[in-house]
């Protein structure tokens, strides 16, 4: 058994280019590989990170413990019918955690993995806690996954493992508009969300907000336009505001703004194809893409689409038109860049590489990809790491918002649009009266333009990124202790959830 166990995990820590640690230590009823990675688990990392920022909000123990507890670990297993002729059965493994119940409901993605463990799944709804913190964004931290790769089932049969993975949920009361509202993370996405909703809907008829049970659902089923890039969009509108702050990019020898940043993308998922997107849109050069069978650079930039689809069609980025080859996927993170945007698992900048990267920004758009032994490193070569706590905080931003238009049962703009359009119409009307000179039309439909739905969902989450990072970088001037962007995040996440525990009354 003992020996079952260590290959397995062997196996599922040589995932992608990652290095196969040495050391077995069992926590949250996981086997860590502890050498070449790190010797803190990820939940151990955002303890770490937590106890180091913990020293400058004044708050005492009793409170900080209660923030950085995991409040409610919800471990499941449960059968699923698989097969064309539904003759074979499959148990599977999977998790609900809700780390905080400070603002309710709780809210976090659901990762497909075979590395789902507890510690992850305890970890990234830690960080869920803090990112809705710092955005303003009423939830407690959540988080859920299922161990399973989704590329070795079909369609119907991951149709029935999220069926019932959303039953039991609903079984034990880990879901609900009110309760616990999942959301997508690595491995799903629209198509599980709205499977997760339909079984939420069968099983609690007429809850008039049911839609409001997770988020990131396709339009038809309650879903917001804008949730599927917003994630990207969000580490767009961070890193470009970061971009626009003169003296932090003089220190960093860079010159101010996006445009002609050179910038290396880690995962072409939802979240990295739509960092890509909108750094390219943005006049960035996308120099280089990894995805875990290789990576492909080249220095005049790389269209995403085009990328997606060769990769689509062959199965591989490889032997990109034009691009040339990284034999080794992690070689694209040590590429010299100005940005370097790891959007794909935790733990792949570690203190083996992090000596090797030139890049004067990174990006975290995933979750924990930096480990608290890199971050040291980093830190020290001036390298400044914009904190996955604040960066990647635009999926959960909008998510709100979708959760917001479920309960008001309306599309965002449907009020508003059309008045607006008339009351536009008319300033501009006087306006060619008064100077007797007509407005070109190309002029004129922007100016007379109401807003549609995503125009406010990319507006709403414009406005909560830029104002998110002065928060920040304001914590970092009024704190001169503080050494790093992340410790700047979490103090100012402790403290939002501290006044909110305090105001329960709890605490003296
Ligand atoms: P995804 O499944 O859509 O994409 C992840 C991509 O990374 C896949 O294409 C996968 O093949 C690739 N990948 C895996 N290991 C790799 C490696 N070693 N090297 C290069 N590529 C590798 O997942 P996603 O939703 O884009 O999530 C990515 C990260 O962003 C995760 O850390 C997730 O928790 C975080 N995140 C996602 C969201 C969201 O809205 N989806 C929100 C916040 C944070």
């Amino acid at each position: 058994m003992q020996s079952y166990e260590l290959l397995a995990d062997s196996f599922l820590f040589g995932h992608g280019n990652f290095i196969v640690g040495l050391q077995r230590k069992r926590k949250n009823n996981t086997i860590f590989m502890t050498v070449g990675l790190s010797k803190y688990s990820f939940f151990e990392t955002v303890e770490y990170n937590f106890d180091k920022a913990a020293a400058f909000t004044g708050f005492d123990a009793g409170i900080l413990e209660q923030i950085k507890a995991c409040n409610s670990v919800y471990q499941m297993k449960f059968p699923v019918r698989m097969g064309q002729n539904l003759d074979r059965v499959e148990v599977f493994e999977a998790y609900r955690v809700q780390h905080s119940h400070h603002k309710t409901p709780c809210k976090g993605g659901i990762r497909f993995s075979m590395d789902v463990n507890q510690d992850e799944v305890m970890a990234l709804a830690s960080l869920m806690t803090y990112k809705c913190a710092i955005v303003n964004v009423p939830f407690g931290g959540g988080k859920g996954g299922i161990k399973v790769d989704p590329k070795k089932y079909t369609p119907l049969e991951l149709e029935r493992i999220t069926r019932r993975y959303a039953a039991e949920l609903v079984k034990k009361n880990f879901i609900g508009p009110g309760i616990d509202v999942p959301a997508p993370d690595y491995g799903s996405g629209e198509r599980e969300m709205g499977w997760i909703a339909d079984t939420y809907l069968a099983m609690k008829p007429g809850d008039v907000d049911g839609l409001g049970c997770v988020t990131g659902k396709p339009i038809a089923q309650g879903g917001v336009r804008g949730r599927r890039e917003a994630t990207g969009l969000g580490v767009f509108y961070g890193t470009r505001e970061l971009c626009n702050q003169a003296d932090l990019m003089q220190k960093l020898g860079l010159t101010s703004g996006i445009e002609g940043k050179t910038v290396v993308v880690q995962g072409l998922g939802n979240v990295g194809y739509h960092s890509a997107k909108f750094f390219r849109e943005g006049g960035a050069k996308v120099i280089a893409i990894a995805e875990y069978e290789g990576a492909i650079m080249n220095p005049e930039g790389l269209d995403e689409e085009a990328v997606f689809q060769h990769r689509k069609s062959t199965g591989s980025i490889l032997n990109f038109p034009g691009a040339t080859n990284l034999e080794k996927s992690s070689e694209a993170l040590e590429l010299a860049c100005d940005i370097l945007i790891p959007a794909a698992l935790e733990n792949v900048i570690t203190e083996t590489n992090a000596p090797n990267i030139k890049a004067k920004i990174i990006a975290e758009a995933a979750n924990g990809p930096v480990t608290v032994e890199a971050d040291e490193i980093l830190n020290s070569k001036g390298i400044v790491v914009i904190p996955d706590i604040y960066l990647n905080a635009g999926g959960v931003t909008v998510s709100y918002f979708e959760w917001l238009k479920n309960l008001s049962h309306v599309r965002y703009g449907r009020m508003e649009k059309r008045f607006t359009e008339n009351m536009n119409s008319q300033i501009v009307q006087q306006i060619e009266n008064m100077t007797g000179r007509s407005m070109e039309t190309g002029h004129r439909s922007m100016i007379v333009h109401g807003p549609d739905e995503v125009d406010l969902i990319y507006s709403g989450l414009e406005e909560t990124m830029i104002s998110s990072l002065h928060d920040l970088l304001n914590t970092m001037r009024e704190n001169p202790g503080i050494d790093s962007m992340r410790t700047a995040a979490f103090v100012l996440a402790i403290k939002k959830v501290g006044v909110a525990y305090k105001e329960l009354g709890i605490f003296p």
